[in-house]
């Protein structure tokens, strides 16, 4: 076949994420058995380093499981395993992605709760104490960073009150792990988890779980966990440095090549800097721009993505033209997460639109994409 028109765009949604040439072409290395010792070459490390992203010491309690999928797979591993028939579980949504998560337990037939906040604001502690209260729960669902509106929860805060009323808290961070510090250790969430093609700059392919104590407990008593949703099935293949079902090999051996490149080569502090320089850089350019506003409350803005609310006369429609200009440039643009911007629009509200700046993407790339964007903006809000 003709791979030619196969365009190279460089991707600022959300995820998928751009991925390092190196990283591509670490999708070349053999193919290997995933039974085999061979396996253990790339998991091995895979399994040290994701510890080492997420803060844990040697000894830590918590195990990590990598899941064949998507982040969704990770969560509905979680949402299956941790609660029983008895049960009932609370979803806390500040968006999309929250949504997805409560679908995921009312799909799996548990009995869910909804605590819902309106899109663009973060959870706070004093609805979720009294929600907690009058539900209940014995399982709650919390999103660490709301890739729809670009807002950043106070996670660790959520866990510790979730604590407080005896309930085990998991924790959705699929579009921050590999972008942030994370310390799980202090978060002391019982469930964390992400995904491959988000800051971890990857391709998509794997979800990841980190399980306190706590939740491998309660995973042994849930039945009906299915199999590949099974974590306690998933910890038991990982305790030998493997997946639970076939993986994909080539996104093992980049994600093997990567995760080395990320810890020892261009090192965490150094990531976690580059990401926080590369959201103030895009916040520079949104207060530079007539009528644009950042979506996310200030303390809350994420350090992966950012969401603009856009002025009249833009909606959707220009929003959507703007994507097409900026192909022709090169560039994949997000025009916002549809359905929040149908239900902003249908409210009268100004629609937003999103810019990833996460996983391997650099400075100059933002800035490069920045300086494209800012004139279609400019002309288009002009009317
Ligand atoms: C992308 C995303 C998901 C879904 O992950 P998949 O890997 O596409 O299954 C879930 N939660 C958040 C916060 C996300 O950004």
């Amino acid at each position: 076949m003709n791979t030619n028109d196969f365009t190279d765009l460089k991707l600022f949604i959300t995820g998928p994420t751009y991925i390092r040439p190196e990283v591509r072409q670490a999708g070349c290395l053999p193919e290997f058995g995933h039974r085999d010792s061979e396996a253990v070459k790339r998991f091995g490390s895979i399994f040290t380093n994701l510890a080492t992203l997420a803060g844990l010491p040697e000894d830590s309690d918590y195990k990590v499981a990598v899941i064949n999928g998507s982040g969704t797979c990770a969560m509905e591993t979680a949402v299956r395993s941790l609660a029983g028939p008895d049960d009932t579980v609370l979803s806390v949504s500040i968006g999309a992605f929250g949504d997805l998560f409560h679908k995921l337990a009312v799909l799996n037939g548990k009995r869910t709760e909804a605590l819902h906040y309106e899109p663009g604001q973060a959870m706070d502690l004093a609805s979720l104490e009294r929600a907690l209260d009058e539900v209940k729960p014995s399982l709650v669902l919390l999103t660490h960073n709301e890739t729809s509106t670009g807002v950043t929860n106070d996670v660790a805060a959520a866990v510790a009150l979730v604590h407080s009323r005896g309930a085990l808290a998991a924790v959705d961070g699929v579009s921050i792990f590999g972008g942030a510090p994370l310390d799980l250790p202090t978060m002391q969430p019982d469930i964390y988890l992400t995904a491959t093609q988000k800051s971890l700059g990857l391709p998509a392919g794997f979800g990841l779980a980190f399980a306190g104590p706590k939740a491998v407990a309660k995973a042994e008593t849930v039945p009906n966990k299915g199999w590949i949703t099974d974590l306690t099935a998933h910890l038991g293949r990982a305790a030998k440095l493997q997946t639970l079902t076939t993986p994909n090999t080539s996104l093992a051996n980049q994600m093997a090549v990567q995760l080395d490149y990320i810890i020892n080569e261009e090192g965490m502090e150094k990531r976690f800097a580059r990401h926080i320089a590369m959201r103030d850089r895009v916040h520079e350019f949104v207060n530079n721009l007539d009528g644009f506003e950042l979506f996310a409350p200030e303390g809350y803005r994420s350090p992966t993505v950012t969401c603009v609310q856009v002025p009249e006369p833009l909606k959707t429609v220009q929003l959507k033209a703007i994507k097409e200009t900026m192909r022709d440039k090169g560039y994949l643009f997000d025009p916002g997460y549809g359905k929040l911007n149908t239900a902003m629009e249908g409210a009268g509200k100004q629609p937003v639109f999103r810019i990833g700046h996460m996983g391997d993407t650099s400075m100059a790339m933002v800035d490069a994409f920045l300086a494209t964007l800012g004139p279609v903006l400019k002309e288009a809000s002009a009317g």
